[in-house]
């Protein structure tokens, strides 16, 4: 099965150093993002849809994938029919 472009390796905010583990985290841009809401089916342990279809708790900072729901979050952003939905690594502090 062909691999969704915007499921590729997540991008990375931070370069490589000492300091807390990386995480990943999911990221919206909102200039593409539809309100289709495909992606809270794909990951609704993590993603909500406001009124009008469009995901809640992923702020421009991103929203934490907790350990165990990678899979999930890489299904979601190959989900997405805008290609909105993206995987980045941030680190905790
Ligand atoms: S699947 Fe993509 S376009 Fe649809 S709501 Fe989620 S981020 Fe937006």
């Amino acid at each position: 099965m062909r691999q969704h472009p915007a499921a590729a390796t997540p991008t990375t905010h931070e370069g490589p150093g000492s300091g807390p583990p990386a995480r990943l985290a999911l990221v919206v841009d909102w200039q593409r993002c539809t309100g289709q809401g495909v992606c809270a089916a794909a990951l609704g342990e993590r993603l909500d849809l406001d009124r009008w279809g469009y995901p809640v708790g992923v702020g421009s900072r991103g929203a934490e994938v907790p350990r165990g729901l990678e899979r999930a979050a890489r299904l979601a952003v190959a989900s997405c029919p805008a290609a909105a939905l993206r995987l980045v690594r941030h680190r905790t502090a």
